[in-house]
């Protein structure tokens, strides 16, 4: 190795691993003393109504990729709004700027029954491929493209496959946002720091294990399948939520529509509704709602 290369990672001076983890990290633990009406647990329902925009982010205009996308818009959400309304839980949907352009009547539908609607970057998106000011563009872009078909302007941001980049927090920071949802240090709620400052914006953290598409999702043209029956998902998502019970702590679901949309799927966010609600009092809210609460509580 010629001495004019960056050093490589089991180089590095221990300021540079040092700088690099401490760059956003996880702050005071923000889980409330208790929730709002004695619950026991409060459960975050969300869905990243991405439909055509990973398709299009990755160049790809071909009709049969689009449509399972289509799919998600057509059947997904009416199906999973009914779902919603009969177990009379409010959900937050994280909505890429260009999916909310194709189908702005579903943002009314959102709207009209009470959701939440979240920023979820321009056409999907990777931060991490990005300059900080196409970035920086791109999100202001979709944040003001959502509120204009909302009629009001989104609070939080879930970043496009929850890709980070080294901007991100700062940008978040920038344009007012009141909380993100798309890292994973820690189960319960907790403050985001940038460089060891607190930023007072809450993390409503995600996990891989809490989203559907790891068990669902497969590529057509590459040899893996991963895929897992709805009702071991189920199982699992039994486990998470009835541990996030005994901690008194939170439930958060991460679902796309066009992936949790199809019937066989439906049916185990049916059955886990059931499960949720039959377990005791239990604090339905959207992602801004826990946010608000727990910040509130922390003060
Ligand atoms: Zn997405």
């Amino acid at each position: 190795m010629s001495t004019d290369q960056a050093p490589e990672p089991w180089q590095w001076d221990e300021s540079v691993w040092r700088e690099a983890v401490g760059r956003v990290r996880a702050g005071r633990d923000l889980t409330p003393s208790h929730w709002p009406g004695g619950a026991a647990v409060a459960v975050a329902i969300s869905f990243d109504s991405d439909h055509e925009t990973p398709a299009l982010r990755d160049g790809h205009t071909s009709p049969g990729l689009l449509a399972a996308g289509e799919y998600g818009a057509r059947v997904a959400v009416p199906r999973l709004l009914a779902l919603l309304e009969r177990h009379r839980v409010p959900a937050t949907f994280f909505v890429p700027a260009v999916s909310a352009l194709l189908h702005p009547a579903e943002i009314t539908a959102y709207r009209a029954a009470g959701h939440e609607i979240g920023v979820h970057g321009w056409i999907h998106e990777r931060n991490t491929h990005l300059g900080h000011t196409d970035e920086r563009d791109l999100t202001l872009r979709s944040l003001d493209t959502l509120e204009r078909l909302a009629g009001v302007r989104p609070t939080g941001i879930r970043t496009p496959s929850w890709d980070f980049s080294h901007h991100t927090l700062g940008i978040i920071r920038e344009l007012g946002f009141a909380y993100d949802s798309s890292l994973m240090a820690a189960d319960e709620p907790y403050e985001l720091l940038a460089a060891g400052e607190p930023t007072g914006i809450v993390e409503i953290p995600v996990e891989w294990i809490r989203d559907d598409a790891p068990y669902f999702a497969m590529a057509r043209y590459a040899g893996l399948r991963p895929y897992t029956p709805p009702r071991e998902v189920l199982r699992i998502w039994t486990d998470e939520f009835d541990g996030a019970r005994a901690d008194g702590g939170l439930f958060q679901l991460t679902l796309h529509p066009a992936i949790s949309g199809h019937r066989s799927r439906a049916w185990l966010l049916d059955e886990l509704l059931r499960h949720i609600t039959a377990s005791g009092p239990v604090w339905f809210a959207t992602h801004q709602q826990i946010a608000a609460h727990v910040l509130e509580s922390a003060r």
